[in-house]
């Protein structure tokens, strides 16, 4: 049930006692980085956790800065890898880890995967990219620390990974979100009934991007398998971060290796548990590059109270979104992930959606994209009218505005290799 008990089942004062030890290493390796160096991390005094918040918080603006090598803080004769986030967000940013950091990443990765349930007799399909992103290597090391058969196949090429699916008797996939989405219509459109396709597929790895609950409700009965959130960032490794058990009721976030924060975003002050904020997250386990107190954007709340699983780490809600994709259209916050919600529910909407912002006069002006459901046969004009207007009239009622709603063909809007790119926003004031 457990990979390594004594540390997934730590109990919560040995934690905290492990932490400030893991803390105090990590401030003193970080003072040898000139990033680190010239805000003086080594002067702080940190006799307590709590003291953590006299620290100064790290931004993904620090990391550019720093770039190219100024947050390394061994030799580099020690690093032996480099990664880079995706940039969704801007310019990539690199973090560097050493052989060490490497096996500990690899370790949490194991971790997660044998808590969700994969063994060494199962065949792992990788369908994330491999590269510079950290989706790919990351839970390629894992998987094969526990002993799968892993199949690096990587992103795209769909009619090859059903093959693959069905070939090799594949058990667990690792899929982004809207490609596992993907999967499905392509099936659908084979007429090819999963279940009957693939007996042995049993569990499915979803993360690297928000979605919602009702996302992995349709890929887990459209497949018949279990899905399992995976939350990471390039800065924390990467996927290994926080993971789900088989409660399914939040990702426990690793604190032996993670100290956590919630913080509100504009006052940066810590939020209680059960209330949302931004998570802040400090390296307590990392060698070449420590990174103390980042921002991460995400936004989410601590669970409050303990798991049935016996698990003593932290679980983090699921993310509602990043305090920076946050659209704001009249005045009113939406998160891409209400429309996909709301959108999910409705018969007859297929899985594929885009939002696209404008300006119309002086006014914000949303346009959703949404693909029709392939199964839908609808040719009376009235009917797929009624449907629009529908779709407008549920939107407009969860967030607030009234948006304008374009029906497309299944299979119209672009399916994005990596991370789906929901928003475009071309507005002009
Ligand atoms: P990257 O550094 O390119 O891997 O991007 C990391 C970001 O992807 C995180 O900060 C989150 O915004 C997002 N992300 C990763 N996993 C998840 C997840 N399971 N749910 C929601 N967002 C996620
Ligand atoms: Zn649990």
């Amino acid at each position: 049930m457990y990979w390594d008990k004594t540390n997934e089942c730590i109990s919560y004062d040995h934690l905290q006692g492990l932490q400030l030890q893991r803390l105090q290493d990590t401030l003193r390796r970080a003072a040898q980085s000139p990033f680190y160096k010239a805000r003086g991390i080594g002067d702080y005094a940190i006799d307590d956790l709590s003291d953590i918040k006299k620290l100064p918080l790290t931004t993904k603006q620090d990391l550019r800065d720093a770039y190219p090598y100024g947050m390394v803080c061994t030799s580099l004769d020690e690093v032996i890898r480099l990664h880079s986030s995706s940039g969704t967000t801007g310019i990539p940013t690199v973090v560097y880890h050493s052989k060490k950091d490497i096996d500990t990443w690899t370790e949490l990765v194991t971790r997660c995967m044998y808590m969700m349930g994969v063994r060494k007799n199962d065949v792992f399909l990788n369908m994330i990219g491999y590269g510079l992103f950290t989706g790919g290597l990351g839970l390629h090391y894992g998987a094969e620390r526990l002993g799968c058969l892993t199949i690096p196949s990587g992103p795209g090429n769909t009619k090859r990974q059903l093959k693959f699916m069905k070939e090799f008797d594949v058990t667990v996939i690792h899929v982004i979100p809207s490609y596992a989405m993907h999967l499905a219509d392509t099936l659908d459109s084979m007429g090819i009934d999963p279940k009957k396709e693939f007996p042995h597929f049993k569990s499915a790895i979803m993360g690297a991007e928000p979605y919602s609950e009702e996302t992995r409700k349709k890929v887990e009965d459209f497949f018949g398998i279990d899905v399992f959130n995976s939350y990471g960032l390039s800065e924390m490794n990467g996927p290994g971060v926080a993971f789900e058990c088989p409660e399914k009721n939040g990702t426990h976030i690793w604190e032996d290796n993670y100290y956590v924060e919630i913080v509100n975003p504009d006052t940066l002050e810590p939020v209680p548990d059960g209330e949302q904020g931004e998570l802040v997250i400090t390296t307590l386990n990392r060698e070449a590059m420590p990174i103390i107190r980042y921002r991460t954007k995400d936004l989410t709340s601590i669970l409050p109270g303990t798991c049935p699983c016996g698990r003593t780490h932290k679980r983090l809600q699921r993310i509602t979104g990043r305090s920076d994709d946050m659209m704001i259209l009249k005045g009113v916050n939406i998160f891409p992930i209400q429309v996909e919600a709301v959108l999910i529910g409705i018969p007859g909407v297929g899985r594929n959606y885009q939002i696209i912002l404008e300006t119309k006069g002086h006014n914000d002006h949303m346009i959703v994209k949404v693909e029709l459901d392939p199964n839908m046969f609808v040719d009376e004009y009235k009917a797929l009218e009624s449907l629009r207007q529908k779709i407008v009239r549920e939107l407009r009622d969860e967030i607030l505005i009234t948006p304008e709603v374009d029906l497309c063909e299944p299979g119209s809007i672009p399916v994005a290799q990596g991370k789906a790119v929901r928003v475009i926003d071309n507005r002009t004031l």
